[in-house]
């Protein structure tokens, strides 16, 4: 019988080929006067762009984001913010430019406007995360919600092929998961499979040709799809195992959502029947698992841990850490199952369908 929960989060956003041209109304709407501009040192040009475009609202570019969000970085953008005496924060970037902008904000309140760049959809979640001594804490606060979010696909026509096919399989990975979350509810569930079927449909197309403003436009709407899910409702085995993975075996954020995804979708398909029939038919293939594998087969995207650098003789360590602290996930996690999806992951085989498997047993 139906039951469910839903929160509905606060966040206003324009989606559009041009439209960072409506930058400077977005901004007064937001009754900001002295935005701090944030990005990445390689998109620096893109933040200097930015920092034009608002003329005397702006009062500086701090361009020194990085991945997972250093303590250090965050407390020197923090300090910069105070200084300047910044009223609000803009965004422009990938999930580590927007995480920065969500440290400032958590101590604050300053309102974050993003211009997402990527399609990892930090933008669409109050989810923060602050890495110290090689530990990353995450939590979630709706302070660090940004209360504007400009999605300009032409914005996306410098990501490369091969990170555009990664980030993108990162986001279908928010979709995935959302779709057997504990707090799963009928509105996001809508929301996930349409994720998976924009991304599915305009990943290919992209990687093909980087190019196209239509397929960037489908895959970035996608993106916005998936964000939205991962800020909604709690996640789990999938990404469990791929933030032990980054965290503690420094392995790149998106590739190793695209390696890992189609085996935690496979460990899990007993367990949730109808989220994996949704993914399928997004997909438009037989099984999620299988069609999670084939489409980043097709894009070229990596499909093994072995291939990201991950070692061997760390499998039993990730698969101990995976099994500590109790989390959500539909089917019980036991430390040999999750050592046989390691290992699996690690190899890169092709997950099979719980239903062939339960055929050939
Ligand atoms: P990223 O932001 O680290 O970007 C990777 C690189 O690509 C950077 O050098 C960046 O400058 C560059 N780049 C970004 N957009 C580009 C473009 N359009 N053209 C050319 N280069 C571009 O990568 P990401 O995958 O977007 O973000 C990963 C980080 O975000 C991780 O730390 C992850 O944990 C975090 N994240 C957080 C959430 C959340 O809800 N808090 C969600 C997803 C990801």
């Amino acid at each position: 019988m139906l039951s469910f929960v839903y929160d509905i989060l606060p966040s206003r956003v324009i989606f559009g080929v041009g439209c960072l041209d409506r930058l400077p109304e977005e901004i007064e709407r937001l009754g900001a006067t002295k935005a701090l501009v944030l990005s990445t040192p390689e998109q620096r040009q893109s933040g200097l762009d930015v920092v034009a475009r608002l003329g005397g609202r702006a009062v500086g570019l701090f361009d020194r984001a990085v991945m997972h969000v250093p303590i250090e970085t965050a407390e020197a953008a923090r300090d910069e913010a105070r200084k300047l005496g910044a009223d609000c924060c803009v965004a422009v970037g990938g999930g580590s430019t927007t995480g920065l902008a969500k440290a400032i904000a958590l101590v604050s309140d300053l309102p974050i406007l993003a211009i997402p760049t990527t399609y990892a959809g930090s933008e669409m979640t109050p989810i923060w995360g602050l890495t110290e001594k090689g530990l990353k804490k995450t939590g979630r606060d709706v302070r660090v919600l940004p209360k504007t979010v400009l999605y300009d696909p032409s914005l996306t026509l410098t990501m490369p092929a091969m990170f555009s096919a990664t980030s993108g399989m990162n986001s279908i990975a928010h979709c995935v998961e959302a779709l057997y979350s504990k707090d799963a509810n009928p509105i996001i569930s809508m929301i996930a499979e349409e994720g998976i079927r924009s991304l599915a449909h305009g990943l290919p197309a992209v990687v093909k040709q980087p190019n196209d403003l239509d397929s960037r436009s489908e895959t970035m709407y996608g993106a916005w799809l998936g964000g939205v899910s991962l800020g909604a409702v709690g996640m789990a085995l999938h990404h469990k195992l791929c933030h032990t993975l980054g965290g503690s075996f420094n392995l790149p954020h998106a590739e190793t959502h695209t390696v890992v995804l189609p085996h935690a979708a496979a460990y899990n398909a007993p367990a949730a029947p109808e989220a994996m029939s949704r993914i399928a038919r997004a997909l438009g293939a037989d099984s999620a698992a299988e069609g999670l594998y084939d489409l980043a087969m097709s894009l070229g995207a990596p499909t093994s841990l072995e291939a990201l650098g991950m070692k061997a003789g760390d499998l039993d360590r990730v698969a101990d850490l995976a099994v500590q602290n109790p989390y959500y996930n539909p089917r019980p996690i036991s430390r040999d199952g999750i050592r046989a999806l390691l290992d699996d992951a690690f190899h890169g085989s092709r997950p099979q369908a719980s239903h062939k498997k339960a055929r050939a047993e």
